[in-house]
């Protein structure tokens, strides 16, 4: 794991159906998956590539790969809540502070960021 994080975007908002996607961050090296995914590519408001993975047979959200950001290359973002086990993952932090909403606030005891951490 490299990290753990909050994400309020929009993006996040819409593929979750809530006020946030709780993700983990694992280098794709470090990351076997079993079975296959259902992509969904959507452009994220910095303008990456957004592939939303996703299970065929129930739909839930299991992993995204963004494609264009510097810095997340080779990353793969696992949905916490898509975890048989999450007991071990600790949140390192809240993104897109910009576009979260008033029912779903920002942890800020978290570090936080207003979009993604290097802008
Ligand atoms: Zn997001």
């Amino acid at each position: 794991m490299v990290t753990a994080m909050h994400c309020h975007c929009c993006d996040c908002q819409k593929s979750t159906g809530s006020g946030k996607a709780t993700i983990i961050a694992i280098p794709e090296s470090s990351l076997k998956v079993k079975g296959t995914l259902k992509y969904y590519s959507v452009v994220g408001t910095d303008g990456a590539t957004v592939n939303r993975g996703f299970c065929e047979n129930c739909g839930s959200p299991v992993m995204s790969v963004v494609v264009g950001l510097e810095g997340w290359e080779g990353i793969k973002l696992i949905k916490a809540g898509s975890l048989d086990d999450s007991s071990w993952v600790t949140v390192n932090a809240s993104i897109w502070k910009s576009s979260a909403r008033h029912w779903d606030a920002v942890r800020e005891e978290l570090p936080t960021f207003e979009h993604n951490p290097q802008n």
